[in-house]
């Protein structure tokens, strides 16, 4: 008999702080672009007796991302020595933080397949990052660019019981700390970087079982496959009454093959001697700095959604629409104004979209979003029909031209006056008499191509709610 599993996965997090400069120097911390070794120092190299000083930017943005998170922002808090050797760290040991992190207790919601889910942070901490090394079949080459940039790792709870919940979370951690400037959060660059842990247990039992940990996962993709592969593995062996084969241990990911495997056991864990970091004086932080950086975190994506999905906006729409923040704070402005958050969208992702895309050079922060709104409330008002609204969008936008006054150079207006219209339908009804004759005997189909000649007769300009009337009436 098969038994019936449950995953429980757990993260770590590292993102890579966007402060200018690096955690403990004067260095710049903006070295994706640079020759190897450019942004180095006594500091960061570790040279003896360099003292390093803490960045004022990087613990602001450190915090500022716990408090994103929902969690509590510790009124003091200190850096510890975590001691290892390895060639690509220069000091012999990283600065992090042990028992006393900046944040702790946070928790995160999530939208997961249309769902609302919720996820708790244990802590988040400050760190430097290591070096690169980069290996040949002849030597080793030695980066320190990387060494000493400020890091923040975030630690989950195990609250994750699927790959869709991880992904799901992972985006939302990104988009967030994209949307605050608190990093740039990309993973192939390794800006952000996880490690995931997983191991499974019999459903309705409350104890974890041995997880398995799999180290500086760089892709979505790679993540959810590294955890559908493992789950399986764990629940074969478990089916297989061999449970005892699953031993705590770092496991690697291997792309090309879809599988996972063994790197090194608990056995040869490390210790790594923390002990409190004595040339770095403790974080300290007042009740009225904490109010006020609280203050700075704006409402989230994921409330957002929310919203948007009461108002009858579709899933994907809702998550498109605050992906980009200046495309959200487009849609923002306007939908308040228009009192219509559906039309509002599907200008916004539609018109304005597309437009994006086909001009890269063109800039939101250039657009002035009033002109949108009048747009949208001219077709509100019955004074220009979407086809005419789409027409001049790009003039709109490119010229940054008050819609109005578009219509009225071009007379443009939609035609409302009955009179005028009806003139136009009679005509249409003479000139397709045969297909009067079928849609009288029967072919109720015919209307739509009627209300489609009038609307062509008159360049777009008959306002469709009237040309439908009137063709009932005379068609009547
Ligand atoms: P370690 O001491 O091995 O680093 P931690 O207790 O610090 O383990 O947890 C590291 C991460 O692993 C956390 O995100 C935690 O939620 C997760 N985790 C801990 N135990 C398990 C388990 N049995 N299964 C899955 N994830 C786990
Ligand atoms: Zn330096
Ligand atoms: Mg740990």
């Amino acid at each position: 008999m098969t038994q019936k599993y449950e995953p429980v996965i757990g993260l770590e997090i590292h993102a890579r702080l966007k402060s200018k400069t690096k955690m403990f120097c004067a260095c710049s911390n903006n070295t994706w672009k640079s020759e190897p070794n450019e942004h180095t120092c006594p500091i960061c190299m570790g040279f003896p007796g360099s003292l390093p000083t803490i960045n004022k930017e990087a613990v602001y943005l450190g915090r500022k991302m716990g408090a994103a998170l929902g969690c509590e922002i510790k009124k003091f808090s200190k850096f510890d020595r975590k001691s290892y050797f390895y060639p690509d760290l220069p000091l012999g040991f990283q600065t992090s933080q042990f028992d006393e992190p900046v944040c702790e207790h946070g928790n995160l919601q999530v939208i997961v397949s249309g769902e609302k889910k919720s996820f708790r942070i244990n802590r988040l901490h400050l760190e430097n990052d290591a070096g690169k090394s980069t290996h040949s079949a002849h030597n080793s080459l030695l980066d320190w660019n990387r060494a000493g940039s400020p890091l923040a790792e975030m630690v989950t709870e195990a609250d994750f019981r699927s790959p869709t919940d991880v992904s799901a979370f992972l985006k939302e951690v990104q988009r967030i700390l994209r949307l605050l400037d608190i990093s740039d959060a990309d993973m192939d660059k390794g800006m952000m970087r996880c490690d995931v842990n997983v191991s499974i247990r019999p459903f309705g039992q409350e104890k974890f079982g041995t997880k398995v940990e799999m180290k500086n996962m760089n892709s979505f993709r790679n993540i959810e496959k590294a955890l559908e592969f493992e789950i399986d593995r764990q629940t074969k062996l478990c089916n297989a009454g061999k449970k005892d084969e699953i031993v705590q241990e770092t496991r690697g990911f291997n792309p090309d093959t879809g599988k996972t495997f063994s790197q090194r056991s608990k056995e040869e864990a490390m210790d790594y001697r923390y002990f409190p970091e004595p040339d770095l004086p403790p974080l300290i932080i007042t009740q009225e700095e904490i109010d006020a950086l609280q203050k700075e975190i704006p409402e989230l994506p994921s409330s957002k959604i929310l919203r948007y999905l009461d108002a009858g906006i579709g899933i994907a729409e809702a998550d498109a629409l605050v992906n980009d923040k200046y495309v959200n704070a487009v849609f923002e402005f306007v939908s308040e104004k228009t009192e219509d958050m559906k039309i509002t969208s599907n200008w916004v992702l539609g018109a304005l979209s597309k437009y994006l895309n086909d001009n890269l050079e063109y800039s939101l922060v250039n657009f002035n979003p009033e002109n949108l709104v009048i747009l949208i409330q001219l077709i509100q008002n019955n004074k220009i029909s979407n086809k005419i609204a789409n027409q001049i969008f790009d003039e709109m936008i490119s010229e940054n031209k008050n819609p109005e006054e578009i219509v009225e150079a071009k007379g443009l207006a939609q035609e409302s006056d009955t009179g005028a219209i009806e003139i136009i339908c009679k005509e249409v009804l003479e000139e397709k008499s045969d297909l009067v004759e079928a849609y009288k005997s029967g072919k109720d189909k015919l209307f739509g191509a009627f209300v489609g000649q009038v609307m062509k007769k008159s360049k777009g300009k008959a306002n469709p709610q009237v040309v439908n009337e009137l063709l009932k009436k005379l068609l009547s």
